[in-house]
């Protein structure tokens, strides 16, 4: 994986900042891994893209993940703490393309969903139909007492969505959360994709801040100021900030 630098960062946050968060990871992925076509990158299973997303994350802010979530219960705000290792899934060796689950008396075989998938569904406003939608996109073929069939009776997504979450842990990646004020237990849906872009979205905007401050002391052009490492620049905010 490629380090990025502050200006190429910002200049993926610039160009996704009104896109979809599927496209916002694709995005920084590509800047990242170069070497990959777009294309290849939208193909992979959520949890391979999540795992890369992670890997990212960590080269670009380090390991410990600080996020603050609200209890369902008491309304009470809690600061979540962990370390990507904790949340990262064992990568399989050989990517499996076909998974088959017996669901009732039906066989499903299904494959994984991926970037691509996603972005065939954004759109639809309603979010059970783009959870069919999906579902049906990854349905490769249902077998009931032998006899194939085209359809799989609305009872039984459930399960199948279930055994392909189970099949990708990486890309379903759920904390349990005990609130410190009331005691309550509850899943926290943690998504890395919308969660890095946040974090990057603080960072720029506090690195365009350090580039106005620096302009307006010392008349220099923006690409000079990015260039530089993090550790100069904020030698020069010490001096202009006094
Ligand atoms: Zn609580």
């Amino acid at each position: 994986m490629h380090a990025l630098t502050a200006s190429s960062l910002l200049r993926v946050w610039e160009r996704g900042a009104w896109q979809s968060s599927v496209v916002q990871a694709l995005s920084l992925l590509a800047e990242a891994i170069p070497k990959t076509a777009v294309s290849d990158l939208a193909r992979l299973p959520i949890g391979r893209r999540d795992a890369l997303l992670l890997a990212l994350r960590e080269q670009l802010f380090g390991s410990r993940v600080q996020t603050v979530v609200v209890c369902p219960q008491c309304q009470d705000s809690l600061d979540l703490v962990f370390e990507v290792d904790q949340i990262r899934v064992p990568l399989k060796s050989e990517t499996q393309e076909e998974c088959v689950c017996d669901v009732d008396d039906y066989q499903v075989t299904f494959r994984l969903p991926t970037s691509e998938d996603l972005l065939m569904v954004v759109h639809e406003p309603d979010a059970a139909a783009a959870k069919q939608l999906l579902l049906e996109r990854c349905l490769l073929r249902v077998v009931h007492h032998g006899e194939a069939t085209t359809e799989l009776p609305s009872p039984l997504a459930e399960p199948v969505i279930a055994q392909m979450a189970e099949v990708d842990p990486q890309g379903d990646v759920e904390l349990a959360v005990t609130c410190a004020a009331c005691g309550y237990q509850w899943q926290v849906l943690f998504d890395i994709a919308s969660f890095v872009w946040r974090e990057i979205g603080a960072w720029a905007k506090r690195l365009l801040g350090e580039v106005h401050l620096l302009a307006s002391a010392y008349g220099w052009a923006e690409d000079d100021i990015l260039r530089m490492t993090a550790w100069r620049r904020q030698c020069y905010l010490d001096m202009v900030q006094g």
